[in-house]
C-alpha cells in the first residue's frame, strides 16, 4: 500500500465481471500501484459464464468462484451489479470517473452457419441453450421442443460436448444438480432418443477434449457408436497424431477408438459421434424435419487440415437442431470494435493508453477458464507500464458516480448484496435437494435485497 490518499490513487473501471475480469482485478490490487478496482456488471450476480455457461453437472468446475470471492474481499474492490455499461452509463461518463478501463465484457451471442432453414423453429443455438439451462434471466422464457426423437448438434468443441451430455443425460440426474427448475422440467418430458454430434473434420481435428468426449462414454443409460471407418485416417492426419504437437489429440483419438469397439447395449438414448461432415441446409415445413449433410475430404498441412466439400450428401431426418460453431464478441457502445474478428482491438491488451481489454472479448471465444488468467496478466502488465502517464480523471469520489446512477434509477447490487442473493439461493437449493436454486430473474434476485 502507498501513501497516496484514496483519491489520489489510480482509479481502475472492468467491465465484465467473468473470469478475466476477476483474474485482471487481482493483478491489479496486488500490484506496486495498489489501485482501487471497480467492477461493473450487467446482472445482479458475477462471474460470467462460470454461473452462466460451466455446465450444471460440472459443479466442480464451478468452485473457481472461491478463488474470484477471496479478490471481491479485498478492501479496495468494489463491484456494481446490475449496471449495464454502454446502456446505463455511457463509456465516455465512466471516463469521467475512472484513470483507466479495462473491457472484460466477453463474447454474448453466436457465429451462423449461414445455411438455409437456420431459423427454422426447432433450430437453436449452444449459447441459448446453456445460457437457458443454467438460468440466465435474458434466456429464462426461451422455450425448447423436446418432443421429437432425433436431435443433431453441429460443432465439436466442448460447449458441444455438453449439449450432447446434456441431451443424453437422465433427468433425474440433473435434477440434482444447480440446473435451473425450468430447464429439469422441460427435459424431464424430453423424448429424445438419438443425438448425432457432427464435425466437419476428422477426429485427429476434433477441438474437444478428452475429458470431455469421454464423459459421453459414462453417460447412464447411452450408448455411444462411433463409426470405426472415421477412424481410419489419412497420412497427414496420421502424421500430426504421432508427431505429439498436440498430445490430447492423441487421448481424443484412443477415447474414440474405445468407443467404436463397443457394441451397442439396447440403451435407451444413443449418441453417434461422427465426422467429416457438414450440414449445408435445414429441411422442413415449418419447423425443423431433417438437415442435409455434405461428406467432406481433408485437405492441407498437418495440424491445419481443412475440410473440403465433395459431391455426396446424406439427408438425416431430425426433429431438433442445435449449433455449437463457436460464440461471437458483439461491439460496446462507444468502445472500438473489429467487426470482422469480432473482437476489441488491441496490441497485448492495450487498446489506447487508458483503454484495455481482457478475455474472450479481446482475443476471441476460445479457452478455458484458466487460460484466462496468463491472458489478463499480460493486460495489466501494458497498463501499468502506462500508469504514471494515465490522465486524472475529474470525478474522484464514488459517490459522484452513485448518485448518477441513483438519477437513472439504477439499483446497483454490491459484493455485500449479492453475497445475500448466494445465501437466498443456497438456501432454496437446499429446500430442493440441489446445491443451490438459481433465481432466474433480475426481479426475483432484487427482492431479496428490497
Ligand atoms: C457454454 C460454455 C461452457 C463452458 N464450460 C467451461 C468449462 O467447463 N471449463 C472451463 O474451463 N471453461 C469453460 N468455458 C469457457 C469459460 O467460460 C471462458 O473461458 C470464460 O468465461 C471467459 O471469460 P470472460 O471474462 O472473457 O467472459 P465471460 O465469462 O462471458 O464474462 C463476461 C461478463 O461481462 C458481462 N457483461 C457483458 N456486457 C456487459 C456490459 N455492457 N456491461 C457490464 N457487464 C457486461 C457479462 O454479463 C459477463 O458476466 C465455457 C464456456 C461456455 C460458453
Amino acid at each position: 500500500m502507498t501513501d497516496q490518499t484514496a483519491t489520489d490513487r489510480l482509479r481502475i473501471a472492468i467491465i465484465g465481471s467473468g473470469p478475466s475480469g476477476f483474474y485482471a482485478a487481482d493483478f491489479l490490487l496486488k500490484s506496486e500501484v495498489s489501485p482501487t478496482v471497480h467492477m461493473f456488471e450487467r446482472l445482479p450476480t458475477p462471474y460470467g459464464l462460470v454461473r452462466y455457461g460451466v455446465a450444471p453437472d460440472h459443479a466442480k468446475i464451478r468452485n473457481v468462484i472461491n478463488v474470484y470471492a477471496k479478490t471481491a474481499a479485498h478492501a479496495d474492490f468494489h463491484f456494481y451489479g446490475n449496471v449495464n455499461i454502454g446502456y446505463d452509463i455511457t463509456l465516455e461518463e465512466l471516463r469521467q470517473h475512472f484513470d483507466a478501463i479495462i473491457l472484460a465484457y466477453g463474447s454474448s451471442t453466436d457465429r451462423h452457419l449461414n445455411i438455409p432453414g437456420e431459423d427454422l423453429p426447432r433450430s437453436y443455438t449452444a449459447t441459448e441453450f446453456c445460457a437457458w439451462y443454467n438460468g440466465h434471466p435474458d434466456y429464462r422464457d426461451h422455450n425448447f421442443d423436446f418432443s421429437h426423437e432425433t436431435a443433431v448438434v453441429i460443432g465439436q468443441g466442448n460447449v458441444a460436448m455438453d449439449v450432447t451430455r446434456i441431451l443424453a443425460t437422465p433427468a433425474e440426474k440433473l435434477a440434482a444438480t444447480d440446473m435451473a427448475v425450468h430447464a429439469v422440467e422441460a427435459l424431464k418430458a424430453s423424448k429424445i432418443k438419438n443425438i448425432h454430434c457432427i464435425g466437419r473434420r476428422g477426429p485427429v481435428q476434433a477441438a474437444f477434449t478428452p475429458k470431455e468426449i469421454a464423459e459421453l462414454g459414462a453417460i447412464e443409460d447411452c450408448d455411444v457408436i462411433v463409426n470405426p471407418a472415421d477412424l481410419e485416417i489419412d497420412e497427414v492426419s496420421r502424421a500430426f497424431l504421432e508427431s505429439g504437437d498436440r498430445p490430447s489429440a492423441k487421448r481424443n483419438f484412443d477415447v474414440l477408438t474405445e468407443f467404436a469397439q463397443r457394441e451397442p447395449t439396447g440403451a435407451s438414448r444413443r449418441i453417434y459421434v461422427r465426422f467429416f461432415q457438414s450440414p449445408v441446409s435445414i429441411n422442413g415445413e415449418g419447423m425443423v424435419e431433417s438437415v442435409t449433410l455434405v461428406t467432406n475430404e481433408l485437405t492441407g498441412e498437418p495440424g491445419a487440415e481443412r475440410a473440403v466439400p465433395t459431391e455426396q450428401t446424406e439427408t438425416l431426418p431430425c426433429g431438433l437442431f442445435f449449433r455449437s460453431v463457436g460464440y461471437k464478441g458483439v461491439p460496446l457502445p462507444g468502445a472500438p470494435f473489429d467487426e470482422k474478428r469480432a473482437i476489441v482491438p488491441n496490441e497485448k491488451g492495450r487498446v489506447s493508453p487508458g483503454l484495455y481489454t481482457v478475455g474472450w472479448i479481446k482475443n476471441g471465444p476460445a479457452g478455458l477458464i484458466g487460460t484466462n488468467k496468463k491472458d489478463s496478466e499480460e493486460t495489466v502488465a501494458q497498463l501499468l507500464e502506462d500508469a504514471s502517464s494515465l490522465a486524472g480523471a475529474p470525478h474522484r469520489e464514488n459517490d459522484h458516480l452513485n448518485g448518477l446512477l441513483a438519477d437513472r434509477g439504477i439499483r446497483v447490487v454490491s459484493y455485500e448484496d449479492w453475497l445475500k442473493i448466494d445465501t437466498a439461493e443456497v438456501e432454496r437449493g437446499k429446500a430442493a435437494g440441489k446445491p443451490r436454486g438459481n433465481f432466474t430473474t433480475v426481479d426475483e434476485m432484487l427482492a431479496v435485497l428490497d
